[in-house]
């Protein structure tokens, strides 16, 4: 089996490091806190490190939160580098050293947009969340409590709580098999996943009240601005969420969030809901991720860049009802 090859590489490097995208959302501090945490249980004599982009104080219920190193120390070598929930190895950020210098490394991903920058690739596009995936990769009957909340972590937040379109039967069997290992679910959706500050709501209220539809009410679009994020003293993480209150506006195919990154660059989150490609979308302006929920950068005035992405959602749209 393939996914034996996980295990056998972290069996024979003595030194490990563990990283995931830029922004870590709860899939990629999920599975790399899962991996952590297996591998630490199961040898315990590894020297096991896990970089990323500081992450949301909403997962440091996971076991090792506090171990999450944000500054990376450029030039460690490693024995091995195992890459987490990354389309590609932009999305790793300044963590990409870590890749770079490695003896050898593993890439497991469930991103469409994947084209395989590891030395050994584990991409499955119909994988609901890299957690899914990394299931396939742990021994059922070592995965402790620890673990199964990581994993049970990734899975809620990437598909929205078990109801968006990526959810199969494949998924709830994993998330099944994490309840059984006495896991406190319903508080782990509530606190990761439900529970807004104060602030949040705000935010999300204001960018619900100032949306737009367009191209005939089929999409649907908000912006968040620096000097907006600066107002309520809110980072990009207090933004989650926001493009999916938009998706589910009635007669909407495509949401569009922005939220201004530095002057005039937006940070684009696209959802759709039944038939646009938004990862095609992405990709096109040099982004990526899935078909119903993508990203990725562009810079100029909110109605340029609107107007980029209206003209290839409007095609596909077209192409669609001809
Ligand atoms: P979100 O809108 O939640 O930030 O991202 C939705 C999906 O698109 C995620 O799976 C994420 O990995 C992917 N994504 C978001 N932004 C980018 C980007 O700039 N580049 C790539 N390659 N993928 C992205
Ligand atoms: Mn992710
Ligand atoms: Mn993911």
């Amino acid at each position: 089996m393939q996914e034996r090859k996980l295990m056998e590489l972290a069996e024979a490097a003595g030194t490990i490091a563990i990283v995931g995208h830029v922004r870590p959302d709860g899939d990629c501090v999920g599975s790399c806190l899962a991996v952590c945490n297996y591998i630490t249980e199961q040898y315990p004599e590894k020297t096991v490190d896990v970089y990323l982009e500081t992450p949301p104080v909403k997962f440091s219920y996971l076991k090792q939160f506090e171990r999450i190193c944000s500054d990376p120390e450029t030039g460690k070598l490693y024995d091995l580098c195992i890459c987490l929930d990354s389309g590609d190895r932009e999305r790793l950020g300044k963590n990409v050293v870590y890749l770079d210098a490695a003896k050898t490394s593993i890439c497991i991903d469930h991103h469409i947009t994947n084209q395989g920058y590891a030395a050994a690739n584990f991409v499955k596009a119909d994988a609901s969340a890299t957690c899914e995936l990394l299931y396939d990769f742990l021994d059922e009957e070592k995965i402790s409590r620890d673990v199964a909340e990581c994993i049970y972590t990734g899975i809620l937040h990437d598909t929205n709580v078990f109801k968006n379109s990526n959810t199969t039967e494949r998924t709830m069997q994993v998330a099944g098999a994490m309840m059984a290992k006495g896991i406190n679910f319903s508080r782990i959706i509530d606190e990761s996943f439900y529970k807004k500050t104060y602030v949040q709501n705000q935010i999300m209220g204001r960018a619900v009240l100032e949306s737009v539809l367009f191209l005939d009410g089929k999409c649907i679009f908000s912006v968040v601005r620096k000097q907006d994020m600066d107002f309520y003293g809110v980072e990009a993480s207090d933004l989650d969420g926001i493009v999916d209150q938009l998706r589910i506006t009635d007669g909407v195919e495509v949401a569009i969030f922005l939220h201004e990154t530095e002057n005039h660059v937006y940070k684009v989150s696209m959802r759709s809901n039944n038939f646009v490609n938004v990862s095609k979308v992405a990709s096109y302006f040099g982004g990526g991720g899935h078909v119903r929920a993508a990203g990725c950068t562009m810079s100029g005035s909110v109605h340029d860049v609107i107007n980029n992405l209206s003209a290839q959602i409007d095609k596909q749209i077209k192409e669609h009802e001809a």
